[in-house]
C-alpha cells in the first residue's frame, strides 16, 4: 500500500457515505500490510483523543502520539511483546523503547505511568519521530486517504469531518475490532496461551494504574462530598473515589472534564453504566467552576473542553449501547 513516506497529505472526497467509510476500515483490517502492528496502535489512539480534538476537527500529534507511547510502552516493555512479523527484524518502536529501558535501568514490569515525566516526554517525542515517519502516511494511505489529512511539519491531523461523525456513532464497535486485530497480530507473533490473554491485556493496555493526580486537583476543587449522592464522603482515602462520568471503556481516556468524586459506593453502583441526565447539567455546571479556578493557575486541562462535546458524548454513548441508566440509591 505504501504511503508512510508522506510529509502531507490531503482528503481525496470530503463527502463520503457511512458505506464508503466501513468499506475502508474493512480493507485495511483485511488487506493493510501487517509487517508491524504500528497501524493497529494508530488507530486506538485516534479513538483514545476523538474528544480532544479543537474547534477545527484537528488532533496534534502530541495527544495522539502520547497514548500511541503509552500503549507500546506497555506492550513491549510491560507485556514482553514482539511488534513484527519478523523474527530477524525489531521493530523500530522496539527497538526505541528498549534502548530507553536499558539507558535508565527501568525495570521491565513497570508501566508507563511508572515512569518519571522526563523519561516520558524523551520517549514520547522519539515514538513519535519514528510514527510521523512510519505510520500517519501508512494508515491514512490503507484508509483511502479519506479518513484525515495531515502534516507533519505543523504536527497534526484534521479528520474528514464524516468520517469522525462516523467514529463517534461508531465508537465502540470500533474499539473491539482494534482490539481484535491487534491482539490477532500479537498473537501470530508471540508464544502466548491463547487469544483470550491478548485480547484482555489489549482491552486495559492505556488504562491508568492510578487516577490519584486527578484525586489531588478534584479534592483541592470539589467538595468533600460525593457527585452522585451528595453524602461527605468519609475522610478515609480508599473511600474516595476517581469515577468517569463517562464510562472509561467507552471514552478510553482520562480527561479531566469527565472526573467526578464519588463515594465507595457509588462507584461500585455505577460501574460501566451513564448516570442519569441531571448528573449531566451537574458536571456542566462544575466544569464551569473547576475550569475557571484551574484557568488561573495555567492549567491544560480544559483547552479543549466544550459544553457541546460533553453533551454529544453523553449522547453517543445512549447511541453506542450505554442504555442502562443508573441512579443512586439515596437512602
Ligand atoms: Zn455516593
Amino acid at each position: 500500500m505504501g504511503g508512510w513516506d508522506l510529509k502531507i497529505g490531503e482528503i481525496k472526497q470530503s463527502y463520503v457515505t457511512d458505506e464508503e467509510i466501513w468499506k475502508a476500515l474493512n480493507q485495511f483490517f483485511t488487506h493493510a500490510s501487517t509487517k508491524m502492528s504500528y497501524k493497529y496502535g494508530l488507530l486506538k489512539s485516534l479513538i483514545e483523543n476523538l474528544y480532544n480534538i479543537n474547534e477545527n476537527l484537528e488532533l496534534m500529534f502530541n495527544d495522539v502520539f502520547y497514548s500511541f507511547t503509552k500503549i507500546y510502552w506497555n506492550l513491549v516493555i510491560h507485556h514482553n511483546l514482539w511488534q513484527s512479523n519478523s523474527k530477524n527484524q525489531i521493530s523500530a518502536i522496539q527497538k526505541t523503547l528498549e534502548d530507553i529501558c536499558l539507558k535508565y535501568s527501568i525495570p521491565k514490569e513497570w508501566t508507563f505511568d511508572k515512569l518519571p515525566y522526563s523519561i516520558q516526554i524523551e520517549t514520547l517525542d522519539s515514538i513519535k519521530k519514528i510514527g510521523e515517519k512510519y505510520v500517519i502516511g501508512a494508515f491514512y494511505s490503507d484508509t483511502n486517504s479519506i479518513f484525515y489529512e495531515f502534516n507533519i511539519k505543523r504536527g497534526y491531523l484534521k479528520f474528514n469531518r464524516p468520517v469522525y461523525k462516523f467514529l463517534q456513532k461508531h465508537q465502540r464497535t470500533i474499539t473491539y475490532l482494534t482490539n481484535y486485530h491487534l491482539a490477532k497480530f500479537l498473537e501470530s507473533n508471540n508464544k502466548i496461551p491463547n487469544i483470550n490473554y491478548l485480547l484482555g491485556k489489549v482491552e486495559v493496555i492505556s488504562k491508568r494504574d492510578s487516577l490519584s493526580k486527578y484525586l489531588e486537583i478534584l479534592t483541592k476543587y470539589d467538595k468533600e462530598y460525593c457527585f452522585y449522592c451528595g453524602k461527605v464522603i468519609k475522610k478515609e482515602k480508599r473511600n474516595k473515589h476517581v469515577d468517569h462520568f463517562i464510562p472509561w471503556s467507552f471514552i478510553q481516556n482520562d480527561n479531566l472534564w469527565n472526573l467526578v468524586i464519588s463515594c465507595q459506593k457509588c462507584n461500585i453502583q455505577k460501574r460501566d453504566n451513564l448516570a442519569e441526565e441531571k448528573f449531566l447539567d451537574n458536571l456542566l455546571l462544575r466544569n464551569q467552576d473547576l475550569s475557571k479556578e484551574i484557568e488561573e493557575e495555567n492549567n491544560n486541562f480544559f483547552i479543549n473542553y466544550k459544553e457541546e462535546k460533553l453533551i454529544q458524548l453523553y449522547q453517543y454513548s445512549i447511541y453506542n449501547g450505554f442504555s442502562n441508566i443508573w441512579s443512586p440509591n439515596i437512602s
